[in-house]
């Protein structure tokens, strides 16, 4: 363990930064020098789906950072922001390997100096409007609202050209890019499809709560969602009687709720009574503590 330590505090490679300051000195340089700035926003605990917006990342732009921050405000009370996977040597060390040019790791002192004791009592918020009403966000209130405001405020010191994020979370994707739009921020954001297990499961931080029995059920969610998909590419075929049979099959499949499973339009997130353009099917399955999300487009025929 402390040669892992000395080899990811001396690296000669990868920079990790842990202040604002010092990310600021570093992209005042790469902006003189009119170098595009990539950045990959994390909460850490990286796997192959993380490694792959950093790869995406590196091929596209000059230079990479990769934060990880697992960000207070976007838990709720009964959520699981202590137990949350952390790992941070080995994580920097695995950025180092994909040769990703810095990382930023923040205290949350760092990003919120005023309310280290509660940084839910942060008093500036941006709030993305109805996006964030639906899926996920029904049933994780103050979510989005606590995502989107840590992601401006990572957004604001970094000043990346491009920002990288996965269509895993696709609630989250398509408010990112209405907070982009809506405040007219000069960053592309780049969508990166999801990364799957073998068997199907999108790659997930969370998949580590799973027990080996709960881990055999678990790619069962894609394959059913795809078999919705599927279903609802022909035309003229009402969604609602389709989801409900597909709950059911879900449940019997050994899932132990289903929170939801909803078809909504692709970039507004309202939704879909028949499939007549593309639109996206979305899912939050819990099998025993562990909440699993996944989600799969749906295209016409
Ligand atoms: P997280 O650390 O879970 O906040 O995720 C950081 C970024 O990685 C987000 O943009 C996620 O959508 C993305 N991500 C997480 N898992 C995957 C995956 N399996 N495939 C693609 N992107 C992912």
């Amino acid at each position: 363990m402390e040669g892992y330590l000395k080899k990811s505090i001396f690296n000669d490679n990868i920079k990790v930064l842990r202040t604002i300051k010092e990310v600021r000195a570093e992209v005042n340089e790469l902006k003189k020098r009119n170098k595009v700035i990539g950045l990959v926003p994390t909460m850490g605990a990286l796997h192959d789906g993380h490694f792959e917006l950093v790869k995406r990342s590196i091929e596209q732009c000059d230079y990479t950072i990769a934060t990880i921050f697992v960000n207070p405000i976007q838990f709720g009370p009964n959520e699981d922001f202590s137990s949350y996977p952390r790992q941070e040597e080995k994580d920097i060390d695995n950025l180092d390997k994909l040769r990703c040019d810095a990382v930023f790791v923040p205290t949350i002192e760092e990003l919120f100096p005023d309310n280290i004791s509660n940084p839910h009592e942060i008093l500036t918020v941006v709030s993305v409007k109805k996006l964030t009403e639906g899926l996920c966000g029904k049933f994780r209130p103050g979510h989005f609202d606590g995502m989107s405001t840590e992601v401006l405020k990572t957004f604001m010191i970094v000043m990346p050209d491009i920002a990288y994020f996965g269509e895993k979370d696709y609630q989250q994707l398509m408010i990112v890019k209405q907070m982009v739009r809506d405040l007219n921020l000069p960053i592309c954001i780049e969508a990166v499809p999801t990364v799957r297990e073998a068997d199907g499961l999108a790659i997930s931080s969370r998949n580590a709560y799973l027990t080996g029995e709960q881990r055999l059920i678990a790619p069962k969610l894609y394959t059913q969602l795809l078999d919705v998909s599927r279903q609802l590419s022909e035309k003229g075929i009402k969604c609602l009687p389709v989801l409900e049979k597909y709950e059911e099959s879900l449940l019997k499949n050994g899932f132990d709720r289903i929170e939801y499973i909803a078809i909504v339009d692709k970039d507004k997130l309202t939704p879909v009574e028949y499939v007549e353009n593309e639109a996206r099917l979305l899912a939050a399955v819990w099998i025993g503590d562990t909440r699993l999300i996944d989600n799969v487009p749906i295209i016409p025929e």
